[in-house]
């Protein structure tokens, strides 16, 4: 049917409010009042005669993940870095991360004087390709960072295949995928350790935040003392008032310690998470099927995935429809026509504005170090066909009702049917 495009002027499919990101838990305000009279605003303030949050939080979250460990932390950069140093990864070693994922990925690997080298990723995942990174090992790759990038697991078993074989250590990179599960198992369970980011935007939230998961003890100890300047919770309560953080001076740290406020926020969100993540697979089930109605493919899981979780939507556009189309426009439309926001799935971090380590100082090294880092080094060709194919949506979208996806169906409909408008 010809109708004129709302970016072009043209009536929008729908100008009706979405539902908003975060929402507070039932017990969010309770909790923070809670903190804010206890005297104790942070893990690194005197004990007070009970529970910090943020141990309350560890708990409930190694908990929910199933592991024996968590150590919060003040971001999902935090985290990752932490899980990093703590797997051994510093100065000249390889770390493979995927050519296509948020800035962290890679930025976080600079950050330990590591390298990263970027992998391409599996067209229908969009999570790294096993192949892609069997190809990428060399005698100085420490470790594999994988992502489960927006609604996807990545392939666990080929992954954790590739590391056992190599002896190399798996970190999942979990930011997106709270609550994921593979094989009977939480995702963050299959590698040496799991970080997650608590980042506004992530569906678990408290404004910012991370963790790091394990079954590992020493692991979790070494953790510890990274993000408390080499300091770590006693076996027993100390005095009242006194610091409950001793210093052992095993391991020199960093303060990337989570805030009790913080904490707090996440004790009573996580509550409500697997609600939430049921509420976006329904919907996001609908869509699924609504958009392959139209010649769309939807992101895949891996095989093996039990649950997914939806961080972003992501799909495809059809094989033969605005071939050639400028992708930021295509997503212009779509999001002209619901009033929520589409965009193009994350740049190649071979050609990300945002991955420039040639920008900071810090990283000049050596001369062989910089040439190193020089991302465009890495041929991506599996993630710049994906990226200029793709929309995806934030997982606010999927908060409310069937209806809601109909409506996002029925844009990316008008938009494959008024192509021409958008110059192809
Ligand atoms: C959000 C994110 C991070 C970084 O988390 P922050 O809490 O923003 O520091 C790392 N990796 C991935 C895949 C992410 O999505």
């Amino acid at each position: 049917m010809q109708q004129k495009l709302a970016i072009n002027d043209g009536t929008p499919v729908r100008t009706a409010p979405w539902p908003l990101w975060p929402q507070p838990a039932a017990g969010t305000s309770a909790a923070l009042t809670e903190v804010l009279s206890s005297a104790r605003w942070s893990l690194s303030g005197p004990y007070r005669g009970s529970e910090s949050f943020e141990r309350r939080f560890a708990r409930d979250f190694a908990e929910y993940c199933g592991t024996a460990h968590c150590v919060p932390a003040a971001s999902g950069t935090a985290s990752l870095m932490l899980a990093l140093e703590a797997c051994g990864v510093g100065a000249g070693d390889e770390v493979i991360v995927p050519g296509l994922s948020w800035v962290a990925s890679a930025s976080t690997v600079i950050g330990v004087n590591a390298v990263p080298v970027l992998a391409d990723i599996d067209p229908d995942t969009l999570c790294l390709d096993p192949a892609a990174v069997e190809a990428a090992i060399t005698p100085r790759t420490r470790a594999i960072a994988v992502v489960h990038l927006y609604s996807a697991v990545a392939d666990l078993t080929a992954l954790r295949d590739i590391a056992d074989r190599h002896g190399i250590a798996l970190i999942e990179d979990c930011a997106q995928a709270h609550g994921a599960v593979y094989r009977g198992r939480k995702v963050g369970t299959f590698g040496a350790a799991g970080t997650f980011s608590m980042q506004h935007s992530k569906v678990l939230t408290s404004g910012e935040g991370g963790a790091v998961v394990t079954d590992d003890a020493g692991l979790a100890r070494r953790v510890e003392h990274l993000r408390a300047d080499g300091r770590c919770y006693p076996a027993a309560a100390p005095p009242v008032g006194s610091m409950e953080l001793v210093e052992t001076g095993e391991l020199m740290g960093n303060n990337r310690c989570l805030s009790e406020f913080h904490a707090a926020v996440l004790v009573e969100q996580l509550k409500e998470l697997d609600e939430q993540n049921a509420r976006r697979a329904r919907n996001a089930a609908v869509l699924d099927e609504l958009l392959a109605e139209l010649g769309c493919q939807p992101q895949r899981t891996s095989p093996g995935t039990d649950s997914r979780t939806y961080y972003v939507y992501a799909a495809r556009l059809p094989e033969d429809a605005l071939v050639g189309a400028d992708i930021a426009k295509v997503n212009a439309a779509l999001s002209a026509e619901l009033g929520f926001s589409v965009v193009p799935t994350y740049r190649p971090l071979s050609l990300n504005k945002l991955y420039d380590p040639a920008s900071r100082r810090r990283y000049a090294i050596s001369d062989e170090h910089e040439k190193q880092l020089d991302p465009s080094r890495f041929p991506l060709p599996v993630c710049e066909r994906v990226a200029q194919r793709s929309f995806t949506l934030h997982h606010a979208a999927l908060l409310g009702d069937a209806s809601d996806v109909e409506d996002i169906a029925t844009a990316v409909r008008k938009v494959l049917d008024n192509s021409a408008e958008l110059g192809s």
